[in-house]
C-alpha cells in the first residue's frame, strides 16, 4: 500500500509530465511530515479525502532520524514539573522574542505528544517503575528557574531515531503514499491560492505535477550553509527556498543556534544530553569556567549563552589543545556504565572520529551550527502567512522549516522533537479540516514550465565553476562572518561574497548530463537555495542592530526591547542577482504576541535573563 503507486484519484501523463492529484500534499518525511501525515490520515478516515507525501530522503534516513538527546514534556515522572513551567523556560530561553501564546500550546500539547508517540510503539528509556524516564537538559528549569528539571523523554541517545520508525511505522499501517526520492521544487502558487507542487523524480529525471487542495510543508532546516554543522548534507533549505521564491515572507531568519558541543574541527553533534547526565565543560587550566557565567544552573544554561561564553574563553586564551582554540567536554566522572547504556552513540562518536574515549578523557568540542529559530511563518494552527497575519488558504507548514514562533531567538534543547510533534499533528488535522470545504484550485498553464526550464538550464550547464567550490566558499565564509559572533563589517563582507558566488554561479559546469539518478544537477540546485537565504540570514542579521537569542553582535552587545522586541518579516521584491540587497529583499516587522493574566498583566513580561 505504501507504494508510489497506490490509488490515486488521477495519474496520467501529459506532454511526459506525470500528473497526480491529492486532496492533501505533504513535502517532507522526518517527524513534522510523517506526524502530519498520521494525523491527516487519522482524521480523514471514513471521508474520501486523500495524503499524498513526496520526500527527497526515504522517509527513516530523514535528519529527525540523527536527534540524539530527548524530547521535553512536563510529565513529572521522576521530580515536580508542570507545563507552566516549560512554558516560562521556553519563552525566557528564547530571549522574550517567543511568541507566547504559541509556547502554551507547545508546552501543554507536549504530555500528550509524547503519550501519542508511547501508544504508537515507541520504546522510550523507563524508570525502575515503568514509567518514561526523564532526564536534564539545557534551560529547563523547576519552579522558574530555581534549579535544573528532568523533563526531556528520551530512548538513550537516539531519541530521534526511534521517533523517526515509530512514524513511519505507523504510517504503513494507515497507508499513507509516499513519493521517495522526488524533490520537490516549486509550488504552484498564484494570486493568493495554492494548486499543487512540481517534483523531480530522482530515479528516472522525469516530473511530476502534484494537484492539491492544501499542501504541507515539512522539508527541515538549511544548516549546510554553514562549514561547522551538525546537520546532514541535504539539510539545503529547498522548502524554504521555494516559499521565497514565491515571494511569500521569511521569518526571524537571523537567529541561528550554534549548539556547544560539536566535535572541536568537525561539528559532529555531541547531544547536551551529555551535560544533562552530568558532564562539564572546562577550560584549558581544567576549571568549570560556566559557573562564573550562571551560577545557578551551569552548564545547563540554554544554548546561545553556553556557546557564547565558550567561544569568549577561547578569545581570551584559555582555550585547551595545541593551538588553544576549543574546550573540553568532561564526562571522565560519570563512568562507564551510564557512557555506554545511556550516551552510548556519542561515545562512539568521540572514539571514531576524535579517536578520543570519553570514560578516560576530555572530549575537544565547539559550538556547531545547528538549528534554523526562523523559516515560514505560520499561525498556531500551522497555516503559512502571506504578511503579518493574512493566511494562505490550504497552504501549511510545521518543524524546523516553520517559525510559529515557538522558539523566539533561541531554542531550547529536546523543543524542536517536541515542535515537529505537536505542530504537525495540527497541520496535518487542519489540512483535512479545510480540503473537505473546497475544490482543487485549476493548474496553471503548463505548470511544470518553471521546474523544467531550471533543470534543463542547470543540466546543460558548461560554465567553468565547480558546485563543490562555490558551497565550500558560501560554508567557510558563513563560519567566519556570520556564526556565533557578528558585527556589520562581518555581514557586509558576507554580503559581498554572496553576490559574487551568485555572479559565479551563473557559470557554473555540471559533469552529469544523464537522467538517472543526477546528483550533481540536485546539487547544483541545492546550493541555489542555500545562497538565496544565506543571504536573507546575513541581511536580517545585518539589520538588527542588537544582541539576542542566537544573534551575536559585537558591535551592539545589549538587548534593546525598546526598539528590536520584535520578529523581522524578509521579502523578496525584486531581482535576486542585483548586487544590493536593499533593491531585492524588503525587510518588515511583527510584533511579538504577549499574554497576559486574568488580572490583565503581562503573564511572561522580558526579563533580564540571569541563570
Ligand atoms: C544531530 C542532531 C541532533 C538533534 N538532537 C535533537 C534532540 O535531541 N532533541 C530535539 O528536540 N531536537 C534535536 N535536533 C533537532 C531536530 O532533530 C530537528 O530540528 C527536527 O528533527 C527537524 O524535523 P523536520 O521534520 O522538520 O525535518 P527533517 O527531519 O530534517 O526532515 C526533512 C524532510 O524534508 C524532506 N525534504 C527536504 N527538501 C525536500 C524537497 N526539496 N523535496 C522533497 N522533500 C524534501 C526530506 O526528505 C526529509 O524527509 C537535532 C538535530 C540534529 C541535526
Amino acid at each position: 500500500m505504501t507504494d508510489a503507486h497506490a490509488p490515486e484519484a488521477q495519474a496520467a501523463v501529459v506532454d511526459g509530465v506525470h500528473h497526480h492529484q491529492f486532496d492533501i500534499v505533504i513535502i517532507g518525511a522526518g517527524g513534522a511530515g510523517m506526524r502530519a501525515a498520521i494525523a491527516a490520515a487519522e482524521e480523514a478516515q471514513g471521508t474520501s479525502v486523500s495524503v499524498g507525501v513526496i520526500t527527497k530522503l526515504y522517509p527513516t534516513r530523514s535528519h529527525t532520524g540523527a536527534a540524539q538527546g530527548g524530547m521535553a514534556a512536563a510529565l513529572a515522572n521522576v521530580e515536580e514539573d508542570n507545563a507552566e513551567w516549560h512554558t516560562y523556560d521556553t519563552i525566557k530561553g528564547g530571549d522574550y522574542l517567543v511568541d507566547q501564546d504559541a509556547a502554551q500550546i507547545l508546552a501543554k500539547e507536549a504530555i500528550d505528544a509524547v503519550i501519542d508517540l508511547e501508544n504508537m510503539g515507541l520504546p522510550f528509556n523507563r524508570t525502575p517503575e515503568g514509567k518514561i524516564d526523564q532526564r536534564r537538559f539545557g534551560g529547563h528549569t523547576r519552579d522558574h528557574g530555581k534549579a535544573p528539571v528532568r523533563r526531556a523523554c528520551y530512548a538513550a541517545d537516539r531519541t530521534g531515531h526511534m521517533i523517526l520508525q515509530t512514524l513511519f511505522q505507523n504510517c504503513v499501517k494507515l497507508g499513507v503514499n509516499f513519493f521517495n526520492e522526488y524533490y520537490a521544487l516549486d509550488l504552484l502558487y498564484t494570486e493568493g491560492k495554492v494548486s499543487g507542487v512540481v517534483a523531480y523524480e530522482l530515479a528516472s529525471g522525469q516530473l511530476h505535477v502534484f494537484q492539491a487542495k492544501a499542501v504541507i510543508f515539512a522539508t527541515g532546516g538549511f544548516g549546510k550553509m554553514f562549514k561547522t554543522t551538525s546537520n546532514a548534507h541535504t539539510l539545503t533549505g529547498d522548502g524554504v527556498g521555494m516559499i521565497w521564491r514565491r515571494g511569500l515572507p521569511l521569518e526571524d531568519m537571523e537567529f541561528f543556534q550554534f549548539h556547544p558541543t560539536g566535535l572541536a574541527g568537525l561539528g559532529i553533534l555531541l547531544t547536551e544530553g551529555a551535560r544533562g547526565e552530568g558532564a562539564i565543560l572546562r577550560n584549558a587550566s581544567g576549571e568549570r569556567f560556566m559557573e562564573r557565567y550562571a551560577p545557578t544552573i551551569k552548564d545547563l544554561a540554554p544554548r546561545d549563552i553556553v556557546a557564547r561564553c565558550m567561544v569568549q574563553e577561547v578569545r581570551e586564551g584559555r582555550g585547551a589543545g595545541p593551538n588553544k582554540d576549543y574546550v573540553l567536554l568532561d564526562c571522565t566522572h560519570l563512568g562507564a556504565e551510564v557512557l555506554e547504556t545511556k550516551l552510548p552513540d556519542i561515545t562512539e562518536f568521540a572514539r571514531l572520529y576524535l579517536g578520543i574515549d570519553p570514560v578516560v578523557e576530555p572530549v575537544p568540542v565547539m559550538p556547531t551550527a545547528h538549528y534554523a529559530m526562523g523559516g515560514i511563518p505560520t499561525n498556531t494552527d500551522a497555516e503559512v502567512l502571506l504578511d503579518n497575519t493574512t493566511p494562505v488558504p490550504g497552504l501549511y507548514a510545521a518543524g524546523e522549516c516553520a517559525c510559529v514562533s515557538v522558539h523566539g531567538s533561541n531554542r531550547l534543547g529536546t523543543n524542536s522533537l517536541l515542535d515537529i510533534n505537536v505542530f504537525g499533528k495540527r497541520a496535518g488535522q487542519n489540512a483535512v479540516a479545510y480540503v473537505q470545504g473546497v475544490d482543487f484550485t485549476p493548474l496553471p498553464d503548463d505548470p511544470a514550465k518553471g521546474v523544467r526550464t531550471l533543470v534543463e538550464q542547470v543540466r546543460g550547464a558548461s560554465g567553468s565553476e565547480s558546485i563543490a567550490t562555490l558551497r565550500k566558499t558560501l560554508q567557510e565564509n558563513m563560519d567566519d562572518k556570520a556564526q556565533v559572533y557578528r558585527t556589520a563589517d562581518s555581514l557586509r563582507e558576507m554580503l559581498h561574497i554572496i553576490h559574487d558566488l551568485r555572479q559565479r554561479y551563473k557559470n557554473i559546469g555540471i559533469h552529469d548530463r544523464g537522467s538517472r539518478f543526477n546528483t550533481d544537477l540536485l546539487e547544483a540546485i541545492e546550493l541555489g537555495f542555500l545562497l538565496d537565504l544565506a543571504e536573507v540570514v546575513v541581511y536580517s542579521a545585518m539589520n538588527r542592530e542588537e544582541s539576542r537569542g542566537g544573534h551575536m553582535r559585537e558591535d551592539f552587545q545589549k538587548r534593546d526591547d525598546e526598539n528590536w522586541m520584535k520578529h523581522t518579516m524578509a521579502y523578496l521584491t525584486g531581482d535576486a542577482t542585483s548586487p544590493d540587497p536593499e533593491d531585492h529583499i524588503k525587510l518588515d516587522y511583527k510584533p511579538v504576541v504577549f499574554v497576559k493574566g486574568d488580572d490583565g498583566e503581562l503573564l511572561y513580561p522580558p526579563m533580564e535573563r540571569k541563570y
